[in-house]
């Protein structure tokens, strides 16, 4: 059953204590009892402070090992209102907001927080687009525009692929950084995005030509040449939010290595935008995080070593 907090008092009242948050993770992560993270073994003793003794292996565990909270040293509680404020905020919130609302020591904290929990906003492989959907690429960053194929120097390029809805609504999102406009570069990244079988719509760029051979319909959607027509409608609108929000929420400080997190951030977001209650928002981002193995410091800063 998906129990979650519908406003900030009861949130509040929900999760006040260590030991409420606790017990409220470990529901999602074993919904149907306790299982050892080594052994597999659901026979356990619970001790004190949170701690589990596997009967089987013997080791001992608690909710957060094998998580994105594993190894934290501030409480759950703060956690949990980190996550509580990232999935209220309309736009999301910068590590300095973070920082300053938790009264957080440190910013490098408050930003490894926001990393950590971007991780577990997207689950490969699980959320992939099906039915028709429009793929085209953008650059993000930089004064000028880019040229196609070749990259532009201080920019980013991200393929965006947006799953169409009846009367051509925009429906579901997935984004990803790629390092070029290539066929292996475009074909390979819509490979992890799109559902075998669906319709990709493109423009006539030779980088999207292999996607037939892949298992995808390929369209190619053709101008009549009129000047500023928009051939892939869809997609030009997720650019532009995409820009709009790392200028607003991020100021556009976003590095390019850490881009794919803030895609992730975006995309969840902007997948669950009709979701009535942004409590299950919450619940849905509490749920993935006990499900994402937990990221180190160094391999958040980073993320390609
Ligand atoms: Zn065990």
């Amino acid at each position: 059953m998906e129990v979650y907090p519908q406003t900030l008092m009861e949130f509040e009242n929900q999760f006040a204590t260590e030991e409420a948050c606790r017990l409220y993770l470990e529901q999602l992560r074993w919904p149907d009892g306790f299982q050892c993270p080594r052994c597999g073994g659901t026979e356990a003793w619970r001790m004190s402070r949170g701690l589990w003794l596997c009967q089987g292996c013997r080791r001992q565990t608690s909710v957060t090992v094998g998580t994105v909270f594993e190894r934290s040293r501030l409480p759950l509680t703060l956690w949990f209102r980190a996550m509580w404020h990232v999935t209220n905020q309309k736009n999301g919130a910068s590590a300095l907001t973070v920082q300053r609302l938790l009264g957080l020591g440190s910013y490098q904290t408050a930003w490894a927080w926001l990393h950590k929990l971007r991780r577990a906003m997207v689950r490969p492989g699980r959320d992939c687009l099906e039915g028709i959907v429009e793929a085209d690429e953008s650059y993000l960053g930089g004064e000028k525009p880019g040229k196609r194929g070749r990259g532009a120097r201080g920019k980013a390029l991200v393929l965006l692929a947006v799953q169409l809805q009846p009367g051509n609504k925009i429906g579901r999102i997935r984004l990803a950084p790629v390092s070029d406009a290539s066929g292996a570069s475009l074909v390979g990244a819509l490979e992890t995005m799109v559902t075998p079988g669906s319709e990709i719509k493109t423009d006539g760029w030779s980088g999207y030509n292999d996607l037939a051979s892949k298992g995808y319909r390929h369209t190619v959607v053709r101008g009549s040449g009129e000047i500023g027509q928009d051939l892939l409608p869809a997609c030009h609108r997720i650019a532009s939010l995409l820009k709009r929000w790392l200028l607003g929420t991020h100021q556009g400080a976003v590095r390019h290595e850490h881009l794919a997190y803030y895609l992730d951030e975006f995309t969840f977001r902007f997948n669950r935008r009709t979701s009535a209650s942004r409590g299950k928002l919450f619940y849905r981002l509490a749920q993935q995080a006990v499900h994402v193995e937990p990221a180190p410091y160094a391999k958040l800063i980073r993320p390609n070593l």
